[in-house]
């Protein structure tokens, strides 16, 4: 039922060189349910070599036969969908009808990004003399290193990998090893789809020893990272020591503007079913609200009242909307923050507590009257936990919210035109959703500012860093 997963390496499925293997758990169960090859240098070798021999054949490969074979992935990713879910479930914990959203939104971004390959357009730059001839040509920067976490196993490697496809790189994708069989199944869509050997490879491994190897390595020329501030500003460092283009797309601490005219009913329906998606462990997840002082105790109610209707438990039990999270060490981190909060003075609306019994089930949490000095406060929780405070005035709400180093995702509840307006030039982030939850298509922009990385995933811009724009003149003589 749940496959062990192997690397994908030169258009072959193998084991690694040295056989060795990293054991999957299910985190609903604790049971080990498969392994995971480990790949060492050696496998390293090979996929560097195979990815090489990849992006001369692909970069010649036109965009319009790139992108009928990224569309023929995409329909094979539809097709399969229910089983990848059921799989994704296994490995990640999510409930398996969030895990099938994630895999139709991928397919979603595969053909979204089929459809930019053939819109990477240079310029003719009018020249000085009639008979010279100025173009920039956007040629693809050539091959990639994308490092991704275990939070959206398939959708963080969708987004880098379509881009990737698009502008004619080969890629090497260090997937996440807690949940490595539905990513391989992503990659066997497209191996399935005809994309040739030596595009696209996968690997497992120790995440420092793999991205410590494959970064300052002449042959790959882009990195792209998704996972912490810390590791991603360790990775950019290594990047910028190597003058390898990066993006980075890293942690967040979203704040939540609530105001006094907002809709209430609407903001705690759409703000629970945010906050708690994926057990919290999402980047961009609601996470300090911030409640202006008329509506407080109104809103505190309505939003508890949504979170009591979460159902916890095995995402393969019908009914269950919110699962275990993927680490057990982040069930005894969120258990950490809530035990801070709580000695700090905030209060427990509802959840705060672990789940007896195996499994690494934390309750939906809500804490409110949070002071500033609360860890959770200014450090990414990611997990299932909000925390709510009031404000008095607009000037105090915007200076909060822009209070902590991070800038990825913020979200706003407000009917007065002038607020709606003020705040997309006032707070700070890559991301503002207001009146709605608005984030992740891939049409839009997907990226922070300040401490939560820099480029985007998504939106006409995210295919610009896996191209270079090379300046060619010719004067006709
Ligand atoms: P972590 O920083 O140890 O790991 C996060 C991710 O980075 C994992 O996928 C890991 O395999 C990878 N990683 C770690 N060290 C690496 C290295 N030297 N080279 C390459 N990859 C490396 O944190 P964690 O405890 O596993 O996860 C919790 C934290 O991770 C959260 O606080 C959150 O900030 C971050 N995270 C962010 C996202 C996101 O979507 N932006 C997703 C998952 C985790």
């Amino acid at each position: 039922m749940y496959p062990d997963t192997q690397l994908y390496i030169d258009g072959q499925w193998r084991s690694a060189v040295a056989g060795k293997t990293i054991p999957v758990t299910n985190p609903a169960t604790d049971e080990v349910i498969g392994n995971v090859a480990h790949a060492a240098q050696a496998d390293l070798d090979l996929a560097l070599a195979a990815t090489e021999r990849g992006f001369k054949l692909w970069r010649d490969t036109s965009a319009y036969q790139r992108a009928i074979l990224m569309r023929k992935a995409a329909a094979l990713l539809r097709e399969r969908a229910e089983s990848i879910a059921a799989i994704m479930t296994q490995e990640q914990g999510k409930p398996v009808a969030q895990a099938k959203v994630e895999i139709l939104n991928s397919a979603d971004v595969i053909d979204w990004f089929a459809g930019e390959a053939s819109r990477t357009y240079g310029q003719i730059i009018p020249a000085r003399s009639r008979d010279v001839q100025q173009q920039t040509l956007k040629l693809p920067v050539g091959p990639v290193a994308a490092f991704t976490p275990w939070n959206f196993p398939i959708n963080q490697i969708v987004r880098k990998l379509s881009a990737a496809l698009a502008a004619g790189c080969s890629i090497i994708i260090k997937g996440p090893e807690e949940t490595p069989a539905s990513p391989a199944e992503l990659i066997r869509a497209f191996a399935d789809a005809g994309i040739p050997a030596g595009v696209i490879a996968l690997v497992y491994g120790t995440p420092a020893d793999i991205s410590e190897y494959l970064i300052p390595h002449p042959i790959i020329r882009k990195i792209s990272f998704t996972g912490s501030t810390r590791v991603g500003k360790h990775l950019a460092a290594l990047a910028g020591q190597h003058m390898k283009k990066a993006t980075m797309e890293l942690g967040g601490h979203a704040p939540v503007l609530i105001f006094d005219d907002a809709d209430l009913d609407a903001a705690a329906k759409e703000l629970a079913l945010a906050k708690f998606r994926n057990a919290g462990q999402v980047c961009i997840a609601p996470t300090r609200f911030l409640i202006q002082q008329g509506v407080y105790e109104a809103f505190v109610e309505k939003f508890t009242a949504a979170v009591h209707d979460i159902k916890l438990g095995n995402g393969l039990d019908e009914g269950v909307t919110m699962g275990p999270m993927v680490l057990e060490r982040s069930v005894t981190a969120i258990d950490a923050f809530v035990k801070d909060a709580i000695a700090q003075g905030a209060k427990v609306s509802t959840g705060g507590n672990t789940l007896p019994g195996s499994g690494n089930f934390f309750e939906p949490t809500v804490l409110r009257d949070v002071p500033l000095s609360a860890r959770a406060m200014s450090e990414e929780p990611f997990g299932p936990v909000a925390l709510l405070r009031p404000f008095a005035t607009y000037e105090e709400a915007i200076a909060e919210a822009n209070r902590l180093p991070y800038g990825l995702a913020a979200y706003a509840y407000s009917r007065s035109i002038a607020t709606v307006s003020a705040l997309g030039r006032d707070v700070e982030s890559g991301m503002l959703s207001i009146n709605h939850i608005g984030f992740g298509l891939p049409e839009t922009p997907f990226g922070g500012v300040k401490d939560s990385g820099h480029g985007t995933e998504g939106g006409s811009e995210a295919i610009e860093s896996y191209l270079e724009t090379r300046f060619v003149t010719v004067a006709g003589r």
